[in-house]
């Protein structure tokens, strides 16, 4: 069956978007060879449209455009020239916000207004930070010797294979684009094959702003398929990865099994809040609600599990209720949602299947717990109390509305029982007093630690993991070393004139 590229998509709203349904490789919109996936609507359960997938003729086609590019005319383009392409996707982004997030909206689920006022806002937030940083990646001079000149370089990889979730689709590509393109990488992403339409907008949107064909290439297809065959490629110098801890192990065994490619993964997490009897409750209450069930739970960083100081234990639960009770779940094409559906219903099977795990264990359903409307993969927001850390529910990954909570008597028990976690991705502490404050931060073992605050980004700020939560940082300054390599070069002065 032949199927066009350019698909009609309908809104819940009424509106009729555009989207790109093939792969994108050296500039061109190209079928693929492998087979159609169907994309769903989270919110209707209802088949948005089908995409092509790739076949390891077309991983072998986009890693040879890239290649070709970044030999030829991509590491010869000046740092300053980078910079402005990047600048300029940015200004291209910012005119087509609305479409941008309206795909994403669609294909992931979340809120419309979250999606173009949060995730693309601060994906065009990204470019433009890395822009900036294009022409300022440079080396160092190194006194050695007398007669020694010594200075590094920092080179750009080569051709980097990026693959990511579908949990922020736009977002998750710029954390990647943005500073492997300012570096000066060419770049092959695999997009979620649960959530491909925004990034074809967003290639749109890169041969326009002029970037040579090569630099950005972007495909999609099933992850034990294309993104096996991408993470073992020959051609790859480094993967980019952010997913789950389980795929993170296997990327790491096809580097292994390959060319011992590098990587940076980010993973999943199991972020602690730590809510301190001299806290301030209402804030505590009000971020701590955020700091879970923004995005619908469906966060690496979300803080699913809170540990509060048995005294203000019933106040704290009171106030965080109150504001939970506040969630707007529905259309994400509402602009008054706050919560949308889950991603899918295997996801949403899985996390039903959490909060029956969790009542079994022993843990008290306090609110929600069940399907919310009988279209769509909603469920309500889930509140679990008198929990402990032995049971699933607080050391596996629930990727979804779902909180659990528990109280301690004593800082070093919550620093404990928060520590006490496969994943160290982010925690969180609320208090008045900046002893505890700094104490409890550095205590964490975490790689980002929100004071009096949760799910706070910036990308001047780099993220990135401890222990099973991946290594690597996205984000900052940091970012562009990941993107890197460092060369030495060492001249012998005089050597060749005789002096
Ligand atoms: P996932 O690991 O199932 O899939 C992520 C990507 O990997 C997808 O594109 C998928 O197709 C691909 N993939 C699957 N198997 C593969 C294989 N064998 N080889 C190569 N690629 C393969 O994760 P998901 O369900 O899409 O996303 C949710 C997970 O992502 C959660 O665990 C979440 O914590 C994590 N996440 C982490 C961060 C972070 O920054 N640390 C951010 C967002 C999401």
């Amino acid at each position: 069956m032949t199927v066009s590229d350019i698909q009609n998509l309908k809104l819940s709203n009424g509106k009729v978007i555009q989207a790109h349904t093939y792969l994108f490789i050296n500039n061109e919109f190209v079928p693929g060879r492998g087979p159609l996936i169907e994309t769903i609507n989270p919110a209707t359960e209802e088949a948005i449209c089908s995409v092509q997938s790739a076949s390891e003729e077309d991983v072998d086609a986009a890693v040879r455009a890239a290649t070709q590019c970044y030999e030829s005319v991509w590491r010869k383009t000046s740092p300053a020239d980078r910079g402005r392409l990047i600048n300029k996707l940015a200004d291209l982004m910012e005119r087509d916000i609305e479409e941008l997030a309206a795909l994403d909206a669609l294909d992931n689920g979340k809120s419309f207004v979250i999606a173009r006022d949060g995730d693309i806002t601060d994906s065009i937030a990204c470019f433009r930070y890395f822009a900036g940083w294009a022409d300022k990646i440079h080396g160092k001079t190194i006194d050695t010797t007398f007669d020694k000149w010594c200075y590094t370089r920092h080179e750009p990889l080569g051709v980097v294979g990026a693959i990511i979730p579908w949990n922020y689709p736009t977002m998750m590509a710029a954390w990647k684009f943005a500073p492997a393109l300012a570096a000066g990488n060419c770049v092959v992403m695999k997009t979620s094959e649960i959530t491909p339409l925004s990034a074809y907008k967003f290639a749109a949107l890169v041969k326009e702003a002029g970037f040579p064909p090569g630099v950005v290439n972007i495909i999609t297809g099933y992850g034990h398929t294309v993104g096996k065959y991408l993470s073992q490629h020959l051609g790859i110098a480094k993967m980019a990865f952010t997913g789950s801890t389980l795929t993170g192990q296997k990327i790491m065994e096809s580097s292994a099994q390959s060319n011992l490619k590098k990587l940076q993964l980010e993973l999943g997490g199991k972020s602690a809040q730590i809510v301190c009897a001299d806290a301030d409750i209402p804030n505590a209450a009000e971020k701590a609600c955020f700091g879970i069930f923004n995005n619908h739970g469906q966060n690496c960083n979300a803080g699913t599990r809170i540990f509060v100081h048995e005294s203000i234990h019933d106040e704290f639960l009171a106030a965080f209720v109150r504001h939970v009770e506040s969630i707007k779940l529905g259309d994400p094409f509402d602009p008054e949602t706050f919560q949308g559906p889950q991603i899918n219903k295997a996801q949403f099977d899985r996390i039903l299947d959490y909060i029956a795990i969790g009542e079994k264990e022993g843990a008290s359903l306090y609110l929600g717990g069940k399907r919310w409307q009988d279209k769509g993969y909603f469920i309500e927001p889930t509140i679990f109390i008198h929990c402990r850390n032995d049971m699933r529910i607080m050391q596996e990954e629930i990727f979804g509305p779902v909180v659990c909570i528990s109280t301690f008597k004593t800082i070093d028990e919550a620093i404990e029982l928060a520590n006490d976690s496969k994943f160290g991705l982010a925690g969180g502490v609320y208090t008045s007093n900046l002893d505890t404050a700094i104490r409890v931060s550095n205590e964490l073992k975490a790689g980002t630690v929100w004071v009096n605050c949760f799910d706070v980004f910036d990308q001047a700020t780099p993220f990135g993991g401890y222990k099973q939560s991946g290594f690597g940082k996205e984000l900052g300054k940091y970012a562009l070393q990941e993107y890197t390599q460092v060369k030495v070069v060492k001249i012998q002065l005089g050597a060749s004139n005789g002096l």
